[in-house]
Parts: structure tokens; sequence; C-alpha cells
């Protein structure tokens, strides 16, 4: 029997939570790789950019540094040959006044020295080399005449002027820089003059420019001597050449040059070759001294960069941690999940276990009544659908009593087991065969084709129970049994029905001798009788008011304050007893009237609410017994708001109990009647839980509150019971479930005290008190702590 197949579905949710584990750690290692590809992306492209942006702006400010060298460089150069091109208006000058006094022409050429600062001295030579006029005496360092003249000669031959370099300069002043040129006079006499330019006249003009800590302005001649040059600190002069010569007087008049400087360091210079003369300037700077500030701003950049760098490596570091420790709570969560899962399993396991126990009959190993019931009941729901006959045998042993009264009770238990062999010897597998109590069994014969097998089985039954039992110590006892058959749907259309007239048919059969079986027949039973007086009586009792309600309280155990009141409905039949609902319920539900009756206890329940508000007693949720055929209706639902809309009741104060069997028939509808109740507020109860065929599982989905566990099995509550264990097991399932439980039928102290060690939540019972009337349960209400010892 698959009573419990949640152990089944745990077992799926268990190997479930294992595969999103795995999935899990997967997903994780993705993860991981994710952040640490995107960490490496993020520092390689940030490196990446900035070294491109640097390589660009390194590239731009060279380009800048060429523009300025080239302008300053064409500039100087274009200064330098204006300055030399005077050379020409003093030729004319020394020309003109050749003849006349050497002291004019002295003046004269003062004069013009003296305006134009670049020169220092001019001297005329005859082409043998004599000095013809000298603006001023040369005492101090004089030429080596004998290279002087040699160059004289050079000049006059090739026609281009000549600068005299170092060697010829003997011990000169540096800044000057002496220069021949060829002159021809009118007479075709060839002459050549001498000047020597200040060329630290000259290179002092710039030394407002900003040239850069070691940038260079440099003269050098055609043959790549140094001449001059001006640094940032002032003029210098005879310093070693600071071009490689391969890399100078190059085929261009002007250009750039990229060449390795004295101090091993590059340089960036632009040249420029003055026209006509056999001069060059140069404008050179350490590409490194220029980039100073770019490299301060570079080095400034990459530093923030590597801070950066490394916050972004501690942080995939901590980013890493943290998905590592996600990956150990989630372990840590299915460790939990998986213990969690089979203590379920274990409670299921032992819940099932207890649930057998209880099921079955200690002594004969048949089932006991409620494990027929519960399976009879499933084959009489199963019959609705087919044509199939099925019966319900009654059986009771004849002279029982007698037999254990004289043999004693062990002989008595011998005789029972061995009934219980043969009966199970004389059915099929699809017979449920019980004992109910003392000599009383029940079997159920399901499934028959046709009526008349019932009678061959019965008397199979008969003959072989009648057997002697030889066996039992020696002696031959006797004993024959009493058959009552009641043929479903004939007899009765539903299980109770069904007993009760089988049982009616046994005693006529008793009645009629040993070993004899009756079927029922309807006059047998009385009880239907009154039941149809009363059937016809209902339209007026609901009409005249004959019926009211009792009300029980329902005991929270934590603080045993009165947590609700359930409505029990009670028949005022004039003329006769008060009427308990077991009594009409079943006849109101039959006759179409239970309808009607149930609005009835609604309306009656709300009115009482609405009394109990005016007189100003706080009211606790009243719960009414609402039967299956009501929530088959699908307007069920939407009448009882309406109602508790006419009434201004509360839905906090209206709560409704139902039963397993609520949900055998048109489960639809009921559930949808359910889940409106529940949206509107209306908190629901599954009653007698544990008598049906209800399984925690199936409750999960419901819409319910409250389990209230049946009457039976707290009745059962004592020492070594295996009620006790179901009792205890249906509580941890219910608490797993998030549903709250209300013991039922609690009589005894025992019972209490074990069902709050267990954990139950609520308890209702004749301990408490019984259903009172109205007037008696206003001292629940105005006194809602019950004074009881914990
Ligand atoms: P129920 O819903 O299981 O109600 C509990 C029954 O157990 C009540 O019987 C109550 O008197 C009884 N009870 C309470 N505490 C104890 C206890 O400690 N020991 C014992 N032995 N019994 C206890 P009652 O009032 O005879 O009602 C019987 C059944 O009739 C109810 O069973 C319920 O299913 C049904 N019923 C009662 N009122 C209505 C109603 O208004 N509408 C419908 N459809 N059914 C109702
Ligand atoms: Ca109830
Ligand atoms: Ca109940």
């Amino acid at each position: 029997m698959n009573h419990f197949p949640r152990s089944h579905i745990l077992n799926r949710e268990y190997t479930f939570v294992g595969k999103i584990g795995s999935q899990k750690t997967y997903n994780q290692l993705f993860l991981k790789i994710g952040v640490l590809l995107l960490s490496a992306f993020f520092i390689f492209l940030s490196w990446g950019v900035t070294h491109h942006q640097l390589e660009k702006n390194k590239t731009a400010l060279l380009l800048g540094l060429e523009r300025e060298q080239q302008n300053l460089c064409s500039l100087f150069a274009e200064n330098l040959y204006q300055i030399l091109e005077e050379k020409q208006t003093l030729a004319l000058l020394v020309f003109n006044q050749l003849d006349t006094n050497t002291d004019t022409i002295s003046a004269d050429i003062s004069q013009f020295l003296h305006n134009k600062s670049a020169f220092n001295r001019i001297v005329l030579y005859k082409e043998k080399g004599e000095p013809l006029y000298q603006s001023s005496p040369d005492h101090r360092n004089p030429y080596d005449q004998g290279r002087l003249r040699q160059r004289i000669g050079q000049t006059i031959s090739s026609g281009e002027p000549l600068f005299l370099n170092q060697m010829d300069k003997g011990n000169k002043n540096s800044w000057q820089i002496p220069l021949l040129f060829p002159l021809e006079a009118e007479n075709g006499g060839k002459m050549v003059m001498l000047l020597e330019l200040d060329i630290g006249y000259l290179l002092n003009l710039l030394r407002d420019i900003d040239i850069g800590k070691t940038g260079k302005i440099a003269i050098y001649d055609d043959k790549n001597f140094h001449i001059a040059s001006f640094e940032s600190g002032g003029l210098v002069s005879n310093n070693a050449p600071e071009i490689p010569s391969n890399c100078l007087w190059l085929k261009e008049s002007k250009g750039m040059a990229v060449f390795e400087n004295s101090n091993g360091r590059m340089c960036q210079a632009a040249f420029f070759k003055i026209r006509d003369y056999p001069l060059m300037v140069l404008v050179s700077q350490e590409a490194e001294d220029y980039l100073t500030d770019f490299n301060f701003y570079r080095m400034q950049l990459f530093r923030l960069l590597g801070i950066l760098t490394v916050f972004c490596l501690a942080g995939t570091y901590l980013l890493l941690k943290a998905i590592d420790k996600t990956h150990v709570y989630l372990e840590e969560l299915t460790w939990s999940n998986k213990k969690n899962e089979e203590l379920i399993r274990r409670l299921e396991l032992e819940h099932q276990a207890s649930t057998r126990a209880a099921s079955m009959d200690a002594l004969t190993g048949l089932h006991n009544r409620r494990l027929f019931v519960l399976l009879a009941e499933k084959k009489l729901s199963a019959a609705k659908r087919n044509i199939l006959s099925y019966a319900v045998l009654f059986i009771d042993l004849d002279r029982f009593k007698t037999i254990n009264d004289t043999l004693g009770h062990r002989v008595g238990d011998l005789i029972l087991k061995e009934v219980a062999k043969r009966l199970v010897a004389n059915t099929r597998e699809s017979d449920i065969v019980s004992r109910f109590g003392g000599d009383e069994f029940v079997v159920m014969l399901s499934e028959m084709s046709q009526e008349c097998n019932i009678k061959v089985i019965v008397e199979k039954i008969i003959t072989a129970v009648s057997r002697p039992y030889f066996d039992i110590e020696g002696q031959q006892i006797h004993t024959s049994p009493s058959v009552g058959i009641a043929v479903y749907p004939r007899d009765g259309n539903n299980l109770e029905k069904l007993l009760i007239n089988a049982d009616a048919a046994m005693y006529k059969s008793k009645k009629a001798g040993r070993g004899e079986y009756r079927f029922f027949e309807a006059s047998l039973n009385t009880v239907s009788l009154q039941k149809f007086e009363l059937e016809q009586r209902m339209p007026e009792a609901i009409r005249d008011d004959e019926f009211i309600c009792h009300y029980q309280p329902k005991i929270r155990l934590s603080d045993f304050r009165v947590i609700g009141l359930e409505a029990l409905i009670r028949w005022t039949h004039p003329g006769q007893q008060i009427i308990y609902p077991n009594d009409f319920i079943d006849i109101a539900e039959k006759s179409g009237f239970i309808g009607p009756l149930g609005q009835w206890t609604l309306g009656h329940v709300c009115r009482q609410i609405g009394k109990w508000q005016s007189a100003c007693i706080t009211p606790v949720p009243v719960a009414i017994n609402v039967s299956p055929l009501e929530l088959q209706n699908p307007k069920y639902a939407s009448l009882f708001i309406k109602t508790l809309k006419r009434f201004e009741t509360s839905s906090e104060f209206i709560e409704i109990e139902i039963k397993e069997n609520a949900f055998i028939e048109d489960k639809a509808v009921v559930i949808e009647n359910l889940k409106v109740l529940s949206d509107n507020g209306v908190k629901i109860s599954l009653d007698d839980f544990g008598k049906g065929f209800a399984t925690l599982d199936n409750v999960r989905s419901l819409p319910i509150n409250y389990l209230k566990i049946d009457r039976s099995f707290i009745k059962d509550i004592c020492d070594n019971s295996s009620d006790n264990s179901i009792v205890y097991s249906t509580i941890i399932l219910a608490q797993k479930l998030k549903k709250e439980i209300i013991a039922e039928g609690v009589e005894t102290d025992y019972q209490l005290r074990y069902l709050k060690l267990a954990g139950c939540d609520h308890a209702q019972g004749y301990y408490f008190s019984r259903p009172v009337p109205e007037k008696e349960i206003l001292e629940f209400l105005t006194t809602p702590i019950r004074n009881i010892a914990s």
C-alpha cells in the first residue's frame, strides 16, 4: 500500500538538490574564469590604451620639437646670411676709397663696423697676401702668415668664400669666424677681404629663446668643424664636434637628423646650410630633455595605473574568495538540506511503520478496523465506476465467549488465529479480511462478476471455519460462524451503511442458529424508519428554528489561551431528546438539505459573533463544519462571502472544517471553493486527519491552515502505543509543512501532557470542555486563559 508516497518524492528532491549542487559548482568555475578573464582584460586594456596614447603624445611632442627646431634653425641661418651679405657693402666701401687717404678709409670702415656689431675687424690683402688695409691692428693673435697666404691663394683661385678654421686661426678668439672673400677691383686686380665675424654677438641675440637644458644652436663649417654654439648657459666654443662626422654635411641643404651625442644620449636636430657660405647652423636637443615633462607625466600615469592594477588584482582576489565562499555556503546548504531530508525520510518511514503497526491486528496479523475502513472505502469508490458486485460480510463466532471462559484466553487466541488463516485461505487476494475486535471478523468480497457468487464464497467460509480445531492442545474444539451479508449498492451506498446492515443481518443469522448466513433486508433496520421521519421533518425544523449550535473551545498549548471555538449543530426536536449531528447530517446530505442547513449554521454563527461584538466581548474565530456536498457546489464560496458581508462579519472570525472525503468527488470544484475562501481570509482545518486517504503529501498543495488529528489516535495515546508515534510523526511532518496541528478528543491529563511535549500546537476535547451552549461558552470568551498546570 502506497500510503505515504512522500519518501519517493523526497528521493527525487534529494537528487535534484544534488544536481543543483554540481550544476552550481560548474557555474562557479565558469564564474571564476570569467572574473579572471575580465580583470586580466581590464588590466591589459588599461595598460595598452595608456601606452598607445602616450606613444602618440610622444610622437606629437617630437614632431612639435622638430617644427620648433626647423623654424629656429632657418631663422638663425637666414639672419647669418643677411649679416654675411653685408660684405658686399663693405667691399664697395673699400674699393671706392682705395686710392684716397687710408685714414679716411679707416674712419669710414670703423664707422661701418661700429654700426654692425656682428663684424669685429676687416683686413684687405693683395693677391700675394700682403696686407693692404686693416680696420684695426692685429697684434694679439696674428694669423699664421704662411697658412694665411695659402688660404688667400685658394680663395682667389676658387672664387668662393673660405672659412679659416682652427688651424688657420691659431690662437684667435673662438667667437670670431674669419672668412676670406675674393674681390676683384675695377682694374682687374684681385684682392681678398678677411672679415672677422663676431659669432658671439649673433648667438647672444638668442639668449632669450628657451632652447631647453640640453638645447644647442651650433655653427659648423663645411668640414664639420664646430665653430661655436649657444647653450642655455651661454656661449660655448671649442667643443668636440657634437655630431658624428658621417651624419653631417649631408647632401640636403636642410633637414632633420637624429644622432647620439658625446654623452651617449639621443639627440634630435634640425640643420640648415647657409647658401653661398661654407657654414651650417644646427639646432639640437636631447630628446629625453625635451621629453622631461612628458616623462614625468608618464611616470605619474604609470604609478596611478600600477595602483589601479593592484586594486583590480585585490578586487579580483576578494571576488574569487567570495565566489568560493558562496560555494561553501551552497555546500553547507545542500548538506543541511540533505540532513533535513534524511530526517524527514526517517520520520516518514517511522510514520509508515507505526501506521502499518496501527493498521494490523496484532493477534491474527489481519487488517484491523481502521485499515479495513480505509481499504474498503477505496474499493467502494472504485465500485462506483464499474458494474461488479461488492459485499461486506460481518462474521461472528458462535460460542466463542464460552470457549474463552472455559478453556482460557490462550486457547481463545489460538482459535482466533486459526479462524483468520481459514478466512484468508478461502477468500481471494482482492478481498479484504479483517478483525474488528473480539470474535468479530469483517470481510469485503470485491469485484465479483455475479451476486450469486457471494453465496458460494460465504458457504465455503462457513464450512471452513466450522471444521473442528483438532490441533489445539490435543483437544477437538468446535465453533461455527454466523455471517451477515450486505451487498453494495443495494444495501447501502457507503461503507458505514454496509457495515451497519451487515451487522444487522448477522444478528438475524445468529437468531436463526449456528453456522448460518443471512442477507440484509431493509425491514431489519428500525433505525432507517426513524431516519425517514427525521428526513421528512427537516424542512420544517429549519423553518421553525429547531437547530441550535453548541460551542467547544480550542486551546493553544503554549499558554492555554482559548484561540477559537468549534460550532457543533444540535437538533432540539420537540418531544424528543437533543438529536446529535451523527444522527441527522447524513440524512441531510442524502435528502439535499445539507445546503440550507449549512447556510443556517453559517448565518447563525455570524449572528452570534455580531451579538458578542455588540456586547463588547472580543470574539475568537468560530469554525463551522462543512459537508463535502456543500463544497461541491461551485457557488459555495461566493455564497459564503456574501453571507459574511450581509452579517458584516469579518472573515478573521469565521473558519471552516472539512473532512478528507471532501476531495473524493468534484475535487477541482472543491479546491476552487477552498482557494476563494482562503484568499478571502477564511482559515481552513482538515478535520479527522489520519482517518481517511489524505496523506501529508497531498495536504501540502491544499490551502489548509490546520490539521485536526482524529480523535481515535488521541484516544489511544498511552505508554508504548504505536498510536503515540503516529501522533508524534504527524506533528513533526505537519510542522515541516508549516501547518498547525490541533488534537481533537483530548480527555485526559496524560494525553494533554504527551501532546504538549510532542510539540502539538492546540487541543480540543472534553478535558477542557464539552461542546456547550452559547451562555456557557461566554465564560471562555471573557476569561480566555485556562488555568491548567502544564
Ligand atoms: P467533528 O467535526 O469531528 O466534531 C467533533 C465531535 O467530537 C463532536 O461531536 C464533539 O462533541 C466530539 N468531541 C469533542 N471532544 C470530544 C472528546 O474529548 N471526546 C469525545 N469522545 N468526543 C468529543 P458531535 O457534536 O456529535 O459532532 C459529530 C460530527 O457531526 C462532527 O464531527 C461533525 O463532523 C458533524 N457536524 C457537527 N456539526 C455540524 C454542522 O453544522 N455541519 C456539518 N456538516 N456537520 C456537522
Ligand atoms: Ca469538526
Ligand atoms: Ca473531528
